[in-house]
């Protein structure tokens, strides 16, 4: 399909065409290229480009120059002046690069351990994940997860909603269908997959949100296909917490380019706020974490790297943790 193609009466020019192929390969970076985010993009005519760079613009729409406000892992960190939100710039980010299996298998710095090996702790903070979900959306029904690893909160979620999930990770997609998770799709979302199964009720990005490049357009697709009066819930670090700014380039949270976001609840605010969402719930909340994680991110935050090598039982035990350094939103869509 021809991108653009609803601007063909559009008088072209060298650097409107320099325009449309930096903004194909922006999205196609960003693992997805809707129709919506087409037109949305054409009615915006002669600022195409620059509105839909991250590099250049917040994920809460301000076009404010932001200074870098640290520089880690060989990465400069920006903060937009006008929701606090960080950005990590990249030149090119191709997510199947980072989220293969060693994702979830300790080969990659600053993400999971041993994920498969904490179902049991896992399945146990998910449970109340679900509980704490349906109180927002009583009636069940449709739900996606974006980046649902190996299916354990769609495991729980599948006793209220009807269960839908995208995942990059091959090994991961193959465990959810062997699973009986048939409705599990490799990759990055689509349009095509939102319009096969969508509209949902629920949308849920636990830990995602902060790893999506170009976010806000991806945000802007998925409200598409939420149906009216649905809920998209949200888990992410809050770079504006005191531990984040106590810490700094040493955050447990800071793991650039990973993490390509550092979201503050202004920020998620104004992004889904643009897009016609309400937000109705902010919090901090406890969760139940693998105590290897908590090890391992404690002492990383010290300048210690140490693959935790503890007696099988201690590794895998959930603990009740809380630094109050990252967030859980719900953001509604109108009826
Ligand atoms: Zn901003």
């Amino acid at each position: 399909m021809p991108i653009f193609s609803d601007c063909s009466s559009t008088p072209d020019s060298d650097a409107a065409t320099m325009q449309r192929k930096n903004l194909s390969a922006q999205a196609l970076l960003s693992g997805y290229m809707s129709e919506a985010s087409e037109q949305r993009y054409c009615r915006k005519g002669a600022a195409l480009y620059p509105s839909t760079d991250p590099n250049k613009i917040c994920a809460c729409g301000s076009h404010s120059q932001r200074p870098i406000s640290l520089r880690k892992n060989g990465f400069d960190v920006v903060r937009c002046p006008d929701c606090g939100a960080g950005r990590t710039l990249v030149d090119q980010f191709d997510p199947a690069d980072h989220y293969s299996e060693g994702y979830f298998t300790g080969e990659v710095e600053g993400a999971y351990l041993d994920y498969r090996g904490s179902e049991t702790t896992l399945r146990h903070e998910f449970r109340d994940q679900v509980d704490f979900l349906a109180r927002h959306a009583p009636n069940g029904g449709k739900l996606l997860e974006i980046g649902c690893a190996y299916g354990f909160f769609l495991q729980e979620a599948k006793l209220h909603f009807d269960v839908y999930g995208v995942e990059m990770a091959r090994a991961a997609v193959d465990f959810c269908h062997q699973a009986g998770l048939g409705q599990v799709q490799q990759g990055a979302i689509t349009e095509d997959y939102l319009r096969r199964h969508g509209p949902f009720d629920a949308i849920v990005m636990l830990d995602v949100i902060e790893h999506i490049d170009a976010v806000a357009d991806t945000a802007s697709l998925l409200v598409t296909y939420l149906s009216p009066n649905g809920v998209i819930l949200v888990t992410t670090g809050d770079w504006s917490s005191i531990g984040a700014r106590l810490t700094g380039a040493k955050w447990r949270l800071m793991t650039p380019p990973l993490h390509l976001w550092f979201f503050t609840p202004k920020s998620l605010s104004l992004m889904f706020g643009n897009l016609g969402l309400r937000t109705t719930h902010l919090s901090h909340p406890w969760k139940t974490v693998p105590f290897e994680l908590v090890l391992s991110q404690g002492l990383s935050m010290l300048g210690i790297r140490w693959r935790p090598s503890l007696p099988a039982s201690l590794q895998k035990a959930g603990i009740p943790a809380n630094m109050f350094d990252a967030m859980r939103m719900v953001f509604r869509k109108p009826d």
